[in-house]
């Protein structure tokens, strides 16, 4: 049986792979689940090759997020004026309120209405960083809705940070590798989101890698936070030589120079979530300090409770800053400068360099024959856009999600003609509403007057 092709003709392609090179106007052949060809004319040899009109769409990647805590979609917007610490700050309001008032079925429909909305802007990976798993049945439920999303997804278990973990937790852990991720060849892949050092001990940290490492499974990790970043604590976990190449950092931002180093030098990958970092009190996104060393980070919209789902707002902050730094030290009279990042740089990060940071680079991230047909079709027709004049900056600073008209992942269409595919948005809805109403109940939040 031949698998299914999908020719998409006439796009401005930008593959963002340099060795194939990016194309004013080039076709890009989807043969089942890969990318079999990219360029100018490309043909598909057989009548029943569906075929795709791009000629006003730029055709590029789909964005990686790696670090969101999706089971808070239900939560949009809730904690816009939280910071991160303090009493009516998000770690308490929302991870130690209301993350224990979430039954499984809350935890289902937070993460499908956070994983439609990521779809819906263009997000075709994202690393769930997922610090709901209060017992067996909320894995389950958080599980249902990724393989549902048909996203390509990692589901990264975490334990839950409102109390201890469950006598049985580490089994359910390994229970779960072994049920559902034995294959690595399927859309949905498993890593340990673990508690960092700085918020809980060192051993029940180095207990938690090592399960992680037990099942060879990626680590992703909260380093470098706030006040409790300050204490070195993975600096001592770097002296113990547990820092190694599978470990993606997220934030980072109070970290001495010299865990930064340890960091690079082993071979990390590291998470920036800059509109929560700046905005909630983490401390300086360390974007300036990683380039130094030669290290671009993955982007991530981290919580939806305080930030906007796409990583639309998430390039142009971190462009923003790198900016703002840089030519606040010129402006200080200072020398010897770093470069800045261009638009290229920037979509890279939050593309292929998304793709390093999951482990799923040999599968995503960029347009490369082999790899899978993950892409997306942003309109160039549209008021806010036209006319085109250099489509990477036009990504970068022009577009937002309205742009976003069709979305492939593993070349099965998720979104097109600017419309989600298999959803029952007024389902969706009334589940959503459902189960908000029930968690802001249960927890005794009150919804903030208007
Ligand atoms: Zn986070």
């Amino acid at each position: 049986m031949t698998s299914k092709r999908t020719l998409i003709k006439n796009g401005c392609v930008l593959t963002l792979d340099k060795s194939v090179g990016n194309f004013h106007q080039a076709d890009v052949l989807i043969d089942g689940t890969k990318i079999s060809a990219v360029g100018p004319n490309l043909s598909a040899a057989d009548a029943d090759a569906e075929a795709i009109d791009a000629s006003n769409m730029i055709v590029m990647p789909g964005f990686v997020d790696t670090h969101r805590h999706v089971w808070e979609g239900i939560l949009r917007n809730i904690g816009t004026d939280f910071p991160l610490e303090g009493d009516a700050g998000y770690l308490n309001v929302v991870l130690n309120k209301l993350a224990p008032a979430y039954r499984p079925e809350d935890a289902y429909v937070g993460n499908l209405v956070g994983l439609y909305g990521a779809i819906d802007a263009g997000i075709t990976t994202i690393l769930d960083w997922s610090h709901i798993q209060a017992t067996r049945e909320h894995t389950d439920a958080v599980i249902k809705a990724l393989q549902e999303s048909g996203m390509r997804a990692v589901f990264a278990y975490g334990y839950p940070w409102w109390k201890s973990p469950d006598e049985h937790q580490e089994d359910w852990v390994r229970e779960i590798a072994r049920e559902c991720f034995s294959s690595r060849d399927q859309l949905l892949t498993f890593a340990l989101a673990a508690l960092g050092p700085e918020f809980t001990s060192f051993e029940a940290t180095k207990r938690q890698w090592e399960l992680a490492r037990e099942l060879d499974a990626r680590i992703t990790v909260h380093v470098g936070v706030g006040s409790a970043g300050k204490a070195g604590k993975l600096g001592e976990m770097g002296k113990a030589g547990l820092l190694k190449n599978d470990t993606t950092y997220v934030h980072c931002t109070t970290l001495s120079d010299d865990e930064i180093k340890m960091i690079v030098d082993t071979g990390g990958t590291v998470s920036l979530s800059s509109t929560a970092e700046m905005t909630m009190g983490y401390g300086m996104p360390p974007i300036q300090r990683f380039l130094n060393h030669g290290l671009r980070p993955s982007l991530s919209v981290d919580a939806e409770t305080n930030m906007p789902n796409d990583m639309f707002t998430q390039m142009r902050s971190l462009n923003s800053l790198q900016h703002a730094l840089i030519f606040d030290r010129k402006l200080a009279g200072k020398r010897n400068l770093p470069p800045f990042m261009n638009s290229r740089d920037v979509i890279e990060c939050a593309t292929i360099e998304g793709a390093r940071a999951t482990g799923l680079a040999h599968k995503t991230g960029t347009l490369t024959p082999g790899k899978e047909a993950d892409l997306i079709m942003l309109r160039t027709d549209r008021p806010n856009i036209l006319p085109v004049n250099d489509p990477i900056s036009a990504v970068v600073w022009g577009m937002d999600t309205s742009n976003v008209d069709s979305v492939f992942v593993a070349g099965n269409a998720l979104k097109r003609n600017g419309k989600l595919l298999n959803v029952d948005l007024d389902h969706l809805r009334r589940r959503a509403y459902e189960s908000r109403d029930y968690v802001i109940a249960r927890s005794g939040f009150m919804l903030p007057e208007i």
